[in-house]
């Protein structure tokens, strides 16, 4: 028997609608520079409905930005889905080889850009020919534009079009719900990069996930500043999350400078924020120069989160940096990290190590591991490693125009690539991507475990373990290190701080010092530049 409940499409239209009736008066800023209220963000999003509409963008044509965190990148975060069309935002860092090849697998048919990011883009303009419009996000730059009929003004096309009447979300019937709303390109470390094509249901119950209590749980009474930009996977879902709570947004702009982002967390009194480690870890010299205490939540992901550095803003501000683990093919949170009421009695020296874990799957998700020679289901008990795979109606089930069966288990789990452990309470450890572990003499060396030893050394900023090929062992350990300015600490003194927390085989062979290590487009610490620097060297 069929339930008889209400057949209502779940759609990004209805944020939208919801935020215009209820948080007309919440603010978004941007750069500190600009503040509109959600009233003029909506106003907007209903005036770029009917932009798109006269440049002729058919239904699902793919309508790409290539820009930082702005107001005008939320505008088009919203009218591109409501209006059926799929926004697929782009990473600003990409190579040019890149950025070629997914704009036109992805078939862009407009492209929206930040004016003062046009150089990146343009020089390949002859190698994007299905791209019929440019429009250009005017950002503070003065960078000149060529004389082409195919560029656009964003301000100029909105001042002259009226917004569009009525109701967004009236416009989609219940099967609408699975259309494409957004795509967006996995970093391709691996191959080439391969598109991620979410739907209006998927982000929805996505956002309501990460919006539930005990998870992200965002209300109206926050303020919420994705630094984490909106071109990497969705910048975790805040911006619609945020929408949805009715919680003010602050969009950092184009600068990524720890003055900058520190005075707006200050300034918009910021009550969560959400980064990558590498920015947290470049905020830390100034943490105490700023009155950050209307923090109350930190979130950090997109790789590991050194219980060192969590602890530090634990000190500075007495919120730790909670993990989020995800990927873009779960658009992209799948647990969220934390102490939970089982851990009240814990030890504060336990409490570090389960803040250190990548935390419960968010509801509605469903995660396994299993044995990556026999994909044998392996125990929850804390101990067994083995490939991690993910189930829910917000990950993945294939790649937009490519066959990728391979990621995907015969009973349509996601493989993630990711080694970890699951333990009795349903927390996720990883223990290192499958692509970077080191094999040593037979044996597994996980680089993420030997990285968190090396960075509690107080004078460490960042590190990143490597394989180096050895005739003998196969793989051995090397560590790039960044040391803090003025620091005269050496290897050996590296080597006397590790000692006691890994096993005497996974000692580096050698810690490299750099003044700094190599990033991906995401602000990632980038393994395969490294391979590559060590491959010269
Ligand atoms: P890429 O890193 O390839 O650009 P994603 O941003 O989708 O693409 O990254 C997903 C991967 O990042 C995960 O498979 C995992 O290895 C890593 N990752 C994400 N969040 C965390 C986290 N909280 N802790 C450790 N690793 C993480």
């Amino acid at each position: 028997m069929v339930g008889l409940m209400q057949p209502r499409p779940l759609t990004i239209a209805h944020i939208v609608e919801r935020a215009e009736r209820l948080y007309a008066h919440k603010r978004v800023v941007t750069a500190g520079a600009e503040r509109l209220t959600y009233a003029e963000v909506t106003d907007h999003i209903r005036r770029l409905a009917t932009v798109l509409d006269s440049l002729d963008v058919p239904a699902s044509a793919r309508v790409a930005t290539f820009a930082s965190n702005s107001r005008r990148h939320l505008e088009l975060y919203f009218a591109v889905p409501a209006t059926k069309r799929v926004l697929h935002s782009i990473n600003i860092r990409l190579s040019s080889e890149h950025l070629e090849y997914i704009v036109n697998h992805a078939e862009d048919d407009v492209i929206f850009v930040d004016r003062g990011l046009l150089p990146r883009i343009w020089p390949g303009v002859d190698r994007l020919p299905r791209v019929r419009y440019w429009v250009m996000l005017p950002d503070g730059t003065d960078t000149a534009i060529p004389p082409d009929p195919r560029i656009l003004d964003y301000d100029e096309l909105m001042a002259g079009a009226e917004p569009f009447v009525g109701s967004f979300e009236d416009t989609f019937t219940l099967a609408e719900e699975n259309l494409a709303s957004g795509l967006c390109y996995t970093s391709g470390t691996t191959g080439p990069p391969k598109g991620v094509l979410y739907s209006h249901r998927s982000t929805i119950l996505h956002c309501l996930g990460t919006l539930a209590a005990g998870f992200i749980g965002l209300s109206e009474s926050d303020v919420v500043m994705p630094i984490v930009p909106m071109f990497h996977a969705n910048a975790w879902g805040l911006p619609y999350g945020a929408m949805m709570a009715g919680a003010s947004l602050v969009l950092p702009g184009a600068s990524a400078d720890p003055a900058h982002l520190l005075r707006l967390m200050q300034d918009e009194r910021v009550t969560v924020a959400g980064a990558v480690p590498t920015v947290w870890t470049s905020l830390v010299p100034e943490l105490g120069a700023y009155d950050l205490s209307a923090t109350r939540f930190l979130l950090g992901g997109g790789s590991a989160i050194a219980p060192a550095l969590s602890e530090t803003y634990r000190a500075a501000l007495g919120v730790p940096i909670t993990h989020s683990w995800g990927m873009t093919e779960i658009s992209p949170v799948g647990t969220i990290g934390g102490i939970r009421t089982q851990h009240g009695d814990a030890t504060a020296a336990q409490q570090v190590a389960v803040r250190a874990a990548q935390g419960q799957p968010l509801p509605l998700v469903n995660v396994r591991i299993v044995d990556v020679e026999t994909g044998r289901q392996l125990p929850h008990d804390g101990d067994a490693v083995g490939e991690l795979q993910v189930a829910g109606p917000w990950v993945a089930g294939g790649y937009f125009r490519v066959d990728a069966g391979e990621s995907f288990t015969d009973d349509g789990w996601l493989r993630t690539g990711d080694l970890a452990t699951i333990d009795a309470d349903g927390y996720l450890r990883l223990v290192d991507r499958m692509k970077d572990l080191i094999k040593s003499g037979g044996e597994w060396i996980s680089s993420v475990e030997l990285e968190t030893a090396i960075v509690s050394h107080p004078d460490v900023v960042e590190v990143a373990v490597i394989a180096r090929p050895d005739p003998r062992w196969m793989e051995r350990p090397v560590a790039y290190v960044v040391l803090r300015d003025g620091s005269a600490a050496t290897a050996e003194e590296l080597l006397r701080h590790i000692t006691p927390m890994v096993a005497k085989w996974w000692l580096p062979d050698e810690f490299v010092f750099m003044s700094t290590l190599p990033k991906t487009g995401t602000g990632k610490l980038s393994k395969s530049a490294l391979r590559d620097l060590m491959r010269i060297a």
